[in-house]
């Protein structure tokens, strides 16, 4: 078999921007790449290793980080989810999340047999969630938790989150934060928000080798969801005694000075997406979600590429080879119509000459509109 990665030098697939790894991160990989090489000094609970210090990242870096009391790795953002979703099944018939949802929430509340609400978005063309809509909803029947999705991962849409914390706290539900593409990509504090539970995902935005995921919450769900084992001794339950192990986790922790850093600079980050966003609605590509926008994940509707499809010997995959020729990938073969794009980390030049590449390929087929 064939194990080389075909990789573009631009890739605007939002779920591979934010985990490129640091050259820290890939060093680490090599050195943990060894199955179980974690757990050489383990004396039964991995957050508590000391060689390497994961005692530190987990007890320290990690919870300062995501503004909590406590927090622990998972195997990714679903299982956190999964595991919060889990522990508290028992509190509620169902589970209210906004109706931008990821699919893995919709799962996790599948597998631990409660039902799943959604609060319907304002619809096209910008899919806002209005928070208010959840208080109506709890007040007619407490869910177990309530899902925040902040941003979601089609439009990249910034609900209040603060906001609906206001409303869980006083309504007495737990809410926990979906921030999958959030943590490691922009500023995010538990505390600042006020909600109780906050997830992140190590592959898709914390520079990462995955699959790792990171879960925070604050200190009084932790003898709920951190439950120790009955039979085997001192073992978190929930965690299926021990998650993320090995290189997976390793590479978290390289990277995390280097993530810590970056998000600092996120402001420039929503700047150069906006800049984009606008240079591609003068293509007439428009982009679907808020405007202006908040986030680098960004929903592009192109009718006058699908124009194009529609009668280009290629069809619809003239746009991937068009890119593709210009060293740009990240949007499936044959898609024209609508697709996702995100600039996270792209320089300005770079950001350029995937617009020029847009333009050139409209272009070379105006002929065909
Ligand atoms: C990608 C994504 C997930 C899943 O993340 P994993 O770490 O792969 O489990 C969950 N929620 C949202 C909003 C996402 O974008």
């Amino acid at each position: 078999m064939d194990l080389k990665r075909e990789c573009p030098e631009i890739n605007l697939n939002p779920i591979q921007r934010g985990g490129i790894l640091t050259p820290e991160a890939r060093e680490a990989l090599v050195e943990w790449a060894d199955g179980y090489s974690v757990c050489d000094f383990c004396g039964g609970r991995l957050d508590k290793v000391q060689k390497p210090n994961i005692q530190e990242f987990i007890y320290k870096d990690l919870p300062e980080f995501l503004g909590c009391d406590i927090a622990r790795t998972t195997n990714g953002a679903r299982e956190a989810i999964f595991a919060v979703m889990h522990s508290l099944r028992k509190r509620g018939k169902y589970i209210l999340a906004d109706g931008n949802v990821h699919y893995t929430t919709k799962i996790a509340s599948e597998l631990c047999e409660l039902e799943l609400r959604m609060i319907e978005s304002s619809g096209n063309p910008e899919y806002k969630i209005n928070v208010e809509d959840f208080r109506t909803e709890i007040e007619t029947e407490k869910p177990a938790l309530a899902v925040l999705t902040y941003p979601d991962g089609n439009y990249g849409n910034i609900p209040d989150a603060k906001r609906l914390s206001e409303i869980c706290r006083n309504l007495e539900v737990p809410l926990l934060i979906n921030g999958a593409y959030s943590v490691g990509r922009m500023p995010v504090k538990l505390t600042e928000i006020g909600a109780d539970f906050i997830v992140g995902s190590g592959h898709k935005s914390m520079a990462a080798s995955g699959p790792i995921g990171v879960l925070g919450m604050q200190k009084e769900y932790e003898s709920e969801v951190l439950r120790i084992s009955r039979l085997a001794k001192g073992k978190e339950i929930e965690l299926l005694g021990c998650a993320s192990r090995g290189a997976t986790l390793m590479t978290l922790i390289a990277s995390f000075p280097a993530v810590k850093e970056r998000v600092i600079h996120w402001e420039e980050e929503v700047q150069k997406a906006r800049r984009f966003s606008q240079e591609m609605e003068k293509l007439g590509i428009v982009q679907l979600g808020e405007k202006p926008h908040n986030h680098d994940l960004m929903f592009f509707e192109a009718p006058i590429l699908y124009e194009i499809s529609e009668k280009h010997k290629k069809k619809g995959f003239f746009l991937y080879q068009g890119l593709k020729e210009r060293g740009i990938g990240g949007i499936k073969a044959g898609r024209t119509r609508v697709f996702k794009i995100s600039t996270y980390r792209l320089t300005e030049k770079e950001i350029d000459k995937v617009i020029s590449a847009f333009s050139e390929i409209i272009e070379e087929n105006r002929g065909l509109l």
